[in-house]
């Protein structure tokens, strides 16, 4: 046994992880971190990044069908998966060294090891222990499966990143954003797919018009949804995979079945019982707006606490976490309020602040809303029925701005600088006198 001291003891190298251990090594402090698995976690090796390379991908797909529609002599070709997997392999081995590269740099020491706790201050890392004056929890989260016969067949989003080729018939369980990403993504890459969502909308933690536009959109490029349809049974036969329902139906003849039905936290294997940490009914580690957990000098950032799950947020939380513990700001947290963030649906959702829903029950009549439906440009020269929507939340007499609502192509980058104006304060008024960049999408939000 190696009895090692620091002043910061990292638990997970993942979004939040890497960003404590570099900002707190770059003040001055010594560092370790403990991961068992690939540097980056989940948003590099099974999140955001590939998946981002996986939605790229299905824009090129579509793209080739627009170019032929709007008269280029290309005949649509299909993805060759391990070719395209090879750079997207690529892409993320230059991550992870580039991670690597860093920790040398400030001196982080990495221990590839699972660990757990010992005592608030000292954690079991494989044969070492690791005695730190501050530990952070950053463990994030994994797939979730349902309690029901046949809930381990198939695969998860972890399973969707090891597919070599297209699954010609796909079920995807769920109504959330990867549920949705990865219906849309094997859709456009040339499968079947079917998303079977418990409830009667798809995305209900958004606003209300989102996920009805959003499945308008995914029923239009041939995607089923079955809306109301509770799992209660999987089974594998001869002609592949089958799912009944409660409401009596049964779905059969996939060759690739996906669930995609939440994340649960990985909390369960800290030792944190043993030391008294406490956690919320679902298991997510409870902390106050400081990341502080119950027990002095120990923290909890990202996934594993019950916080938007996004790979920024568990960044800027850490960030601000190691400014006030080793860099002399005391006042330092992250505001949680109004964090924008996009689904890479096909087309992409960007969204910030309110939902209409949200804002009537805070606010009541003292919400207005505009909204705006219009057929994209490239979607138009294609004769193709596409719309796009745009809406503004707002509320009071100076009508401030509590919500923007985007679908439609190039969403994803359009939110990022209106959401700047959203948190800043911005009025109705303030994007009526911004002369409007023309001809694009974004224009409609400052001429509603
Ligand atoms: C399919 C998918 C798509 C996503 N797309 C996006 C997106 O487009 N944009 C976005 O912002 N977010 C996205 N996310 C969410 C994003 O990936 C997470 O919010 C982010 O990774 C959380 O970071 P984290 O540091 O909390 O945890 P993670 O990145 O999950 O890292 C936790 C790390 O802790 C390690 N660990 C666990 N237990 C222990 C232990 N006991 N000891 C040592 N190490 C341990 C794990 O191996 C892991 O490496 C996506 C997630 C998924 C699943």
């Amino acid at each position: 046994m190696t009895d090692d001291r620091y002043d910061l003891a990292v638990i997970g190298a993942g979004s939040g992880g890497i960003a404590m251990a570099i900002r707190a090594a770059r003040h001055g402090a010594r560092v370790a971190v403990c991961e068992p698995g690939l540097l980056g976690g989940t948003c590099v090796n099974l999140g955001c990044v590939p998946k981002k390379a996986m939605w790229l991908a299905a824009e090129l797909a579509e793209a080739q069908r627009l170019a032929r529609e709007v008269g280029f002599d290309v005949a649509p070709g299909a993805l060759d998966w391990p070719a395209f997997i090879e750079h997207r392999s690529r892409y993320i081995a230059n991550i992870h060294a580039s991670y690597r590269r860093r920790f040398d740099e400030l001196g982080i020491v990495l221990i590839v090891e699972h660990a757990r706790f010992l005592a608030p201050d000292c954690l079991a890392a494989g044969e070492r222990t690791v005695q730190a004056a501050h530990v952070l929890v950053a463990t994030g989260a994994r797939p979730q499966r349902l309690a029901i016969p046949g809930g381990e067949l198939g695969i998860d989003s972890d399973g969707f990143f090891a597919l070599r080729a297209c699954p010609k018939r796909v079920a995807v369980v769920g109504s959330g954003y990867i549920a949705v990403e990865l219906a849309g993504v094997l859709r456009a890459l040339g499968a079947d797919v079917t998303l079977f969502a418990r409830k009667e909308r798809l995305l209900r933690s958004f606003d209300a018009d989102l996920g009805t536009a959003l499945a308008q959109a995914m029923r239009a490029q041939g995607i089923g949804i079955a809306l109301g349809h509770v799992p209660v049974a999987a089974t594998r036969a001869a002609d592949g995979y089958a799912l009944e329902f409660d409401n009596g139906l049964r779905a059969s003849g996939f060759d690739e079945l996906i669930w995609a039905i939440g994340r649960e936290p990985n909390s369960g294997r800290l030792g944190a019982d043993t030391i008294g940490l406490m956690r919320d009914a679902r298991g997510y580690i409870a902390i106050d707006e400081w990341q502080n957990t119950n027990l002095p000098t120990v923290y909890a950032v990202g996934d594993v606490t019950a916080r938007p799950a996004l790979t920024p947020v568990a960044i800027a939380a850490s960030r601000r976490l190691a400014d006030r513990l080793f860099g002399g700001q005391p006042e330092s947290r992250l505001d949680y309020a109004n964090i924008p963030t996009v689904v890479f649906s096909h087309p992409p959702i960007g969204t910030v602040g309110l939902s209409e829903e949200e804002a009537r029950s805070q606010y009541g009549d003292a919400v207005k809303v505009y909204r705006t439906g219009f057929r994209p440009m490239l979607a138009a020269l294609a004769q193709r029925d596409e719309q796009t929507l745009m809406k503004l939340v707002c509320v009071g007499r100076d009508e401030r701005l509590v919500g923007i609502h985007l679908l439609g192509p190039a969403a994803d980058e359009i939110l990022q600088g209106f959401a700047v104006a959203l948190k800043m304060g911005a009025r109705k008024a303030d994007l009526d006198a911004t002369v409007a960049i023309h001809p694009t999408s974004a224009e409609e939000l400052v001429l509603m």
